[in-house]
Order: structure tokens, then C-alpha cells, then sequence
């Protein structure tokens, strides 16, 4: 993995946590390295979900707390004022997932709107975000994508998704709070994607307030963004995307070969690589149009953004301009990046324990893989220990 010089300042990266909480961080950074441990307490914790047994007083304290900003907004609130003394952003995303009961989506839906209405009272907190599935059934929204007739039931189902989504965008646009749609599954991504279309023609006239998520481990990513572009020029609207490399490769492998349907995702990691820096690049050229949420753990990608802005003329803080990191990863690139004065945010899942645990299973999965980040996070902590010892000589 390609070291990047201004990212390595490790007094910069850690100066918010003291030495008790980066030992903790280094603690648990180290058991999820390890395959076999993830292995065991993935099990234990579909078990214990499985039989509600309760797991809180072992998660809470441990991942949890790593990689979670609290169950409510409130509870978030400590760390986005802490964030802020670093000139790091939050984005507050209430990570539960899907759910087919309408009360759950209901109660979804009032929580992400409270989240728009926080964030705008908040200078601190520049992005709302959700994710799909929590608006709408996966299962009919597949269906939706493929074009399959769809009965009675199903279409009002879509129906209400459209409204759902409308609904949040519009709060968006009247609190003139950017919005960003994660992305999730290959399946469904198509009727997602024309739905987020429609909220862009209605609510981006005058800037980017809705922002669909391009996940570029997928082939056809780049055209689409081409494609994207080229449509948003027609519909004098401005385009906001969120690139990803994507969180879902394993599964969605799997599923292309149980359906018979041709891999979506890119054959190997550079081809990957290359189309995340290919997107990058064509997003600066086209600024203009194409407001850019580069959310990676990856130095070269963040490094690159950096390079293009200003090879581009863009102030550091040009507003459609962010980096991004998840809470509990890559500090050192968010801090130093922040510390160099360019727009940094810290993506804060929040949400009950029991509901947020998919989310929690997939960040610790991810560090687990030797090709993960767990090798640099600990070589930067263990780095920031001596640099911390000799200082105090
Ligand atoms: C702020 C933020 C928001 C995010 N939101 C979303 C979201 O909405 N949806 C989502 O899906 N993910 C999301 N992610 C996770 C993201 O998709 C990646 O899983 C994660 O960030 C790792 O990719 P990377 O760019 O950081 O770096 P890297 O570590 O350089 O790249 C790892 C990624 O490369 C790709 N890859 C690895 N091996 C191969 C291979 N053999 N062939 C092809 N590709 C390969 C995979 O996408 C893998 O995750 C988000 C990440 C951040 C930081």
C-alpha cells in the first residue's frame, strides 16, 4: 500500500485522543485483526440477536464505541464538538438497515428528518444521509430494477419508497442541507439510482443538494457518471456523487454467480483503483457540475483529489469539495488533511446497538482482510506512541 508523506504526521492524526483512548483504539484495532477472533464473535453475535441474549454490556464499551458515535443524536454531540476544535466535520448517519414493517420505516423516516434538522442548526454538520433499504423493501426494489411486472402490492410499495425519498430531499432542499444517498446493493441500485435522478432534477438547479453514491468497484460506474454528466448538462441541474470503492464485494460475487448473471464488480483491485482515480479526475475537470464527496481510506485516491483541486485553482474549502473517512478509520487522513485547511468530515453511524450490528460485522470484516487497513492503523499508532515517549523525555 502506497505510503503519502503529508497523511504520515501522526501528532496531528491522534492529538484528540489521549493516551488511555489510543491504547484502546490500538487494543481493539488489534483483535480485529485477528480472522479467527471476528470469526467467533461474528457467530456470537447472530446467536445472541438470534436468541435475545443480551450483548450490549460487551459490544457497547468495545467495537461499538470504536466505530459508533451513540444511539441518538444526542449522544453524537460530544464528539462533533470535539471533531470541530480540528476543523473535522461529522456527518451523523443512523445506520439501522432494512425492515419491511411500517412502523420501523416510519420511525426511520422521523429519525432522518430529525438529522436534517439538526445538521442545519449545526455549522459543524454540513450532510444528512440514509440508506435505501431503510425506505424501501430490497426484495420489490429488485424486482423494480429488473423491469419485472410488478403486482398491486409492489407498486405502491415503490411508490411509497418515491415519496420517502421525496420527502427527505425536499426537507433537504428547505434546509438547505446537502443529502446523501448511500449505496448498497447491486440488486436494486437501478430504480435507486432513477429515483435519486428525479430528486437531482427537482432539488440541484442552483447547487448540489442531493448526492447519489457511486460504488466504482462496479464496471459500468464510470460511463454511468459520464452518462450522468452529459444528462445534467441537458437538465441544467448540477450533479452531487459520493464515491466508494464499495463495501458489498464478496456478496455481490456470490450472488452473480448463484443468478447466472455476469460479476458486476471490476476483476481485480487496480481495475478498481483505476476507475476510483479515472472518476476523481473526470469529477474536477467538470467541477462545475459535479459537486465530489471522495469517501476512501485510500491515500493515494485522497491524495490524488487533493492534487486535482489544486492543480484545478479550487479554494481548499470550495464547498463542493469533501473528504471523507469513516468514524474509527484513518484518522491520519482526515486530520492532517483538515489541519492542511481542506473541507475533512468523520462519517458517524449512530443507532441502537442490536441495529447497528450489520454494520459493525462489515467494518470489522473489512479490517480483518489482510488486505485492510488494520497493518497501517497500527503501525501509525505504535508510531505516535514512541513519538508521545520521547516527547515526554
Ligand atoms: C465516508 C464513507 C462512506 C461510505 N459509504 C459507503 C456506501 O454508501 N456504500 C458502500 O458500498 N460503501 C461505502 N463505504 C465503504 C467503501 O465502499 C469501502 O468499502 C471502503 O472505504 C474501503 O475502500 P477504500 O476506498 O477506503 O480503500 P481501499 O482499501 O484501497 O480499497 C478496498 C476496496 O477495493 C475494492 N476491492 C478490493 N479487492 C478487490 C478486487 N479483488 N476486485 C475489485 N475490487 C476490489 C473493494 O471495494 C474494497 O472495499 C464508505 C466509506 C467511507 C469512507
Amino acid at each position: 500500500m502506497e505510503k503519502i508523506e503529508i497523511f504520515q504526521n501522526t501528532e496531528i492524526a491522534f492529538k484528540w485522543r489521549n493516551d488511555k483512548e489510543l491504547r484502546r483504539a490500538y487494543f481493539l484495532m488489534k483483535s480485529i485483526s485477528k480472522p479467527w477472533l471476528v470469526n467467533i464473535g461474528k457467530h456470537l453475535s447472530n446467536l445472541a440477536i438470534a436468541i435475545h441474549f443480551p450483548i450490549n454490556w460487551i459490544v457497547k464499551p468495545t467495537i461499538y464505541s470504536h466505530f459508533v458515535g451513540g444511539e441518538t443524536i444526542e449522544e453524537c454531540m460530544p464528539l462533533v464538538r470535539t471533531l470541530e476544535k480540528y476543523n473535522v466535520k461529522a456527518v451523523l448517519d443512523y445506520s439501522v438497515e432494512g425492515s419491511e414493517d411500517e412502523k420501523k420505516i416510519q420511525q426511520a423516516l422521523d429519525e432522518t428528518l430529525k438529522t436534517i434538522y439538526n445538521a442545519a442548526k449545526d455549522p459543524n454538520i454540513p450532510f444528512a444521509v440514509f440508506k435505501p433499504s431503510a425506505f424501501g423493501i430490497p426484495r420489490v426494489l429488485t424486482k423494480a430494477s429488473q423491469g419485472v411486472e410488478l403486482n398491486e402490492w409492489e407498486k405502491k410499495q415503490v411508490e411509497n419508497f418515491r415519496q420517502r425519498v421525496y420527502t427527505l430531499c425536499k426537507t433537504a432542499y428547505e434546509n438547505n442541507i446537502p443529502i446523501m444517498i448511500d449505496a448498497e446493493e447491486y440488486a436494486y441500485q437501478k430504480i435507486v439510482d432513477e429515483v435519486i435522478y428525479d430528486m437531482m432534477v427537482q432539488f440541484n438547479k442552483e447547487r448540489a443538494i442531493v448526492y447519489n453514491t457511486l460504488q466504482m468497484y462496479r464496471r459500468d460506474r464510470l460511463d454511468y457518471l459520464k452518462f450522468l454528466y452529459e444528462q445534467a448538462q441537458k437538465d441544467k441541474i448540477k450533479v452531487g456523487i459520493k464515491f466508494v470503492r464499495g463495501a458489498y464485494l464478496e456478496m455481490e460475487r456470490e450472488r452473480a454467480k448463484q443468478m447466472g448473471y455476469p460479476d458486476p464488480i471490476h476483476p481485480t483491485k487496480e481495475d478498481t483503483d483505476r476507475a476510483y482515480n479515472a472518476a476523481l479526475e473526470f469529477s474536477v475537470e467538470h467541477i462545475d457540475t459535479i459537486a465530489v464527496f471522495n469517501a476512501t481510506h485510500n491515500e493515494y485516491s485522497a491524495y490524488l483529489f487533493k492534487e486535482l483541486m489544486d492543480k484545478k485553482g479550487l479554494a481548499k474549502d470550495d464547498p463542493r469539495c469533501y473528504f471523507a473517512q469513516l468514524y474509527g478509520m484513518s484518522d491520519h487522513i482526515t486530520f492532517n488533511i483538515a489541519q492542511l485547511g481542506y473541507n475533512a468530515a468523520k462519517y458517524i453511524p449512530y443507532g441502537p446497538v442490536r441495529q447497528v450490528l450489520p454494520y459493525l460485522i462489515r467494518r470489522t470484516e473489512e479490517n480483518t482482510s489482510v488486505a485492510g487497513q488494520t497493518p497501517r492503523e497500527l503501525r501509525l499508532i505504535e508510531q505516535e506512541f514512541k513519538r508521545r515517549k520521547a516527547s515526554k523525555k
